[in-house]
């Protein structure tokens, strides 16, 4: 510590206990510091603290989609040069490559599941992180005080779906990843299992993926009875409605937005009554939130490309009937995850979790 007159003084109390030994990330070192009574100072107006930290993790949570987004778009990259490049097997259809033993395993359908299942996330995932940092930007510098105030409602709504939906995706799109790989995706000198676990770790800090979905179904939706929910789905029904573009993702997103309206509904119905309900509830009711988000990300890809001439536009709108096929479906599931309610978790006597000790 230094005292006032600049000299060094005595030493604080604080110390490194130890490094930590991390699953990934591991050029980031971190470690255990302990505060045995160490004099602290006090930066700022006194209880100004928490509100000050939220300005930063707001910002981290977003950043913690895009650590996700850059992980899933890199096993993806990886995985498809493999696929291009392993032979095994033949195609089902016809007699790929007749001059090596066995074809290119990107011509199995199941291996282009795995690989489109990581795309179609990563593209929606990367369309939705612009679409919150161009509402960031919005909020900062609209000079309409409506508009920045609509702006800061859909960020509020947005920030921790793009948290923990775009992380939760992109552990899926790393895993899937890895597994186009087979055996070689769990060697570590092929890269794949350390984008596994680097990625891992994003769904945890800046506060847990379950945190982040208690934040949304709690505080931003159950707060103001579903008004930032009601808005949005607004937004995207009127663009929907306005669409040119003439593809089965208008069709999807409508049916979607009219899924989650009746799931917010039910919930917000539920909860004065069941107490365990928003915790019981939180996590499906952000998956389901965030494939309705997904859709709408691909009707705007989609109607950006409407008219426009080239393989990118075109497998775009083959992307999106991936997406509405194979991956949309899924929100389904989840919404009679949350009609299932808290009960089957509460039902259980805590004596049920006792475990012997060993
Ligand atoms: C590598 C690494 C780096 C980190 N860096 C920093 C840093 O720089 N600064 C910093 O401040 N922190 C840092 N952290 C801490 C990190 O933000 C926390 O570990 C994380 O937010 C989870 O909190 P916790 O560990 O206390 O888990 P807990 O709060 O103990 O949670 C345990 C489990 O219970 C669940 N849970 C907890 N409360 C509830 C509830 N009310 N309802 C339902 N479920 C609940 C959680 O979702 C989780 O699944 C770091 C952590 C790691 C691993």
């Amino acid at each position: 510590m230094v005292n006032a007159d600049g000299s060094l003084g005595e030493r604080n109390t604080l110390a490194v206990g130890s490094i930590e030994h991390k699953m990934g990330i591991k050029a980031s070192a971190t470690c255990v510091m302990n505060f045995d009574s160490a004099k602290g100072w006090m930066v700022g107006a006194e209880n100004t603290g928490l509100s000050s930290m939220f300005i930063m993790m707001n910002y981290e949570r977003v950043t913690m989609g895009l650590q996700g987004l850059g992980g899933s778009e890199l096993a993806y990259q990886n995985a498809a040069l493999y696929a291009n490049d392993r032979g095994q097997g033949r195609s089902d259809t016809q007699l790929q490559s007749p001059e090596k033993p066995a074809d290119a395993i990107i011509h199995h359908a199941d291996v282009r599941r795995m690989l489109l299942n990581a795309k179609a996330n990563t593209e929606a995932s990367r369309c939705f992180a612009m679409y919150v940092a161009k509402n960031l930007d919005e909020e900062k510098f609209s000079t309409d005080p409506e508009a920045a105030q609509a702006a800061a409602a859909r960020v509020a709504l947005l920030t921790p779906v793009a948290k923990a939906f775009l992380t939760d995706k992109a552990l899926e799109a790393t895993i899937d990843c890895q597994q186009v790989f087979g055996g070689h995706g769990y060697i570590r000198e092929w890269g794949m299992e350390q984008i596994v676990r680097d990625t891992r770790i994003a769904q945890i800090y800046e506060g847990t993926n379950g945190i982040q979905a208690l934040d949304l179904l709690g505080r931003k939706v159950a707060k103001n009875n579903g008004k930032y929910v009601t808005h949005f789905l607004g937004e995207i029904r009127d663009f929907v409605n306005n669409m040119q573009a003439d593809h089965g993702i208008k069709q999807a997103t409508l049916d979607a937005a009219d899924t989650i309206e009746a799931l917010t509904n039910t919930v917000l119905s539920n909860i004065s009554e069941r107490k365990n309900e928003v915790n019981g509830c939180a996590v499906d009711y952000m998956h389901a939130f965030g494939y309705l988000a997904y859709s709408y990300m691909f009707a705007l890809m989609i109607e950006a490309a409407n008219g426009k001439e080239g393989e990118f536009y075109t497998n775009k709108a083959k992307l999106a009937d991936y997406f509405v096929g194979r991956i949309l479906p899924r929100i389904d599931a989840h919404a009679q995850m949350v009609q299932a309610g808290s009960d089957p978790m509460m039902n259980f006597d805590l004596s049920y979790f006792d475990v012997p000790a060993s």
